[in-house]
């Protein structure tokens, strides 16, 4: 899943674990090695800059320079700078609030959000919660009737309006279904289409306020999904989003279709938002809380170990 990074790693640190001491120039030529990884992986220069400035101190230090396994020891270091890099916790979704907790996802067209809606979905009533789904995204009829196959499919309510209509009333009205019927969960979908950004602004805008005047402090989560295929172009539509609906976390999806988990890294570093979960597939059980520690721990696996 992220053999790039992961190959680069291991290349780097067999190498690194070999030697039975370690100097400054050894430690710099590593951490130029790592650097040039992140790199290619598309981390931005600050932030591999920034990574390797605070590795390469703790390196450095006595106590590792004059151990009896530096390498393994650097290993350690790098690991824990990658799982700070990826926002440390696991996040999974706050659900302490008192119910409905609306859920909002947003994301460009074709980015996976109807399918990350039915995945969440499927983790919410498994665990016997109800749920009601908004079909926000009017813009499309076959969006709708995609997400009202999953509702039948799933055992989930839908309010939905014809196409066309207005989402910030479709997510009203789902809100207010959810409130009426003591649900659990209202996850609202809306539209990916991007006209200009100031329709978007607005519309995104208006969902939101539709809901927090019926339940304050709402939504309590608005996830942008994210095409882990996706280039850099769409990576830079997707920023958009962050800022006109008030993003809380990323779902990461077809990560399966990916060869490069590793852009779990830049993609983080880049919207400065935890990545909650990934789609692994397009099956509503093909999605996986996103944990930094036991995917750092995945990544650096062939080496961890002394
Ligand atoms: P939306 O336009 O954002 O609602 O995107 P959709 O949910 O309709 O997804 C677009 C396409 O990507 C569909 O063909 C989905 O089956 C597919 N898809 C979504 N998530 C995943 C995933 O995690 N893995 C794979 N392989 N395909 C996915």
């Amino acid at each position: 899943m992220f053999e790039n990074l992961t190959n680069k790693f291991e290349e780097i640190f067999s190498s690194l674990k070999k030697s039975p001491s370690l100097d400054e120039k050894q430690v710099d030529e590593g951490l130029r090695n790592i650097r040039q990884a992140l790199l290619e992986a598309d981390v931005s220069l600050s932030v591999a800059k920034e990574f390797v400035n605070n590795v390469k101190p703790k390196a450095l230090g006595q106590e590792i320079i004059r151990s009896t396994s530096p390498g393994q020891m650097v290993v350690k270091i790098v690991h824990d700078e990658l799982v700070h890099l990826l926002g440390e916790s696991n996040s999974e979704i706050n659900l302490n609030a008192v119910p409905p907790v609306p859920i909002m996802l947003v994301g460009l067209q074709g980015s996976g959000k109807t399918t990350s809606i039915a995945k969440l979905t499927r983790r919410f009533t498994e665990s016997g919660l109800r749920v009601v789904l908004g079909a926000g995204d009017t813009f499309r009829a076959a969006a709708v009737e995609q997400l009202s196959m999953w509702a039948g499919r799933l055992g989930a309510e839908i309010v939905r309006g014809d196409p066309g209509s207005d989402p910030a009333s479709i997510a009203h009205r789902a809100v207010a279904q959810a409130v009426e019927g003591s649900f659990d969960i209202c996850i609202i979908d809306t539209a990916g289409r991007l006209q200009n950004q100031s329709n978007l602004m607005q519309e995104l805008g208006k969902i939101r306020r539709v809901i927090s005047k019926q339940i304050p402090d709402a939504p309590h989560e608005v996830l942008l999904v994210i095409d882990a295929t996706a280039g850099q172009n769409a990576l830079s539509q997707a920023e958009g989003f962050k800022e006109a609906a008030g993003c809380t976390g990323i779902v990461l999806a077809k990560l399966d279709g990916s060869a490069r988990g590793g852009v779990i890294v830049p993609v983080a570093q880049r919207f400065g938002l935890p990545v909650k979960f990934v789609g692994l597939g397009e099956s509503a059980d093909d999605l996986a809380t996103f944990d930094p520690e036991a995917f750092v721990d995945a990544m650096l696996e062939g080496v961890l170990k002394p």
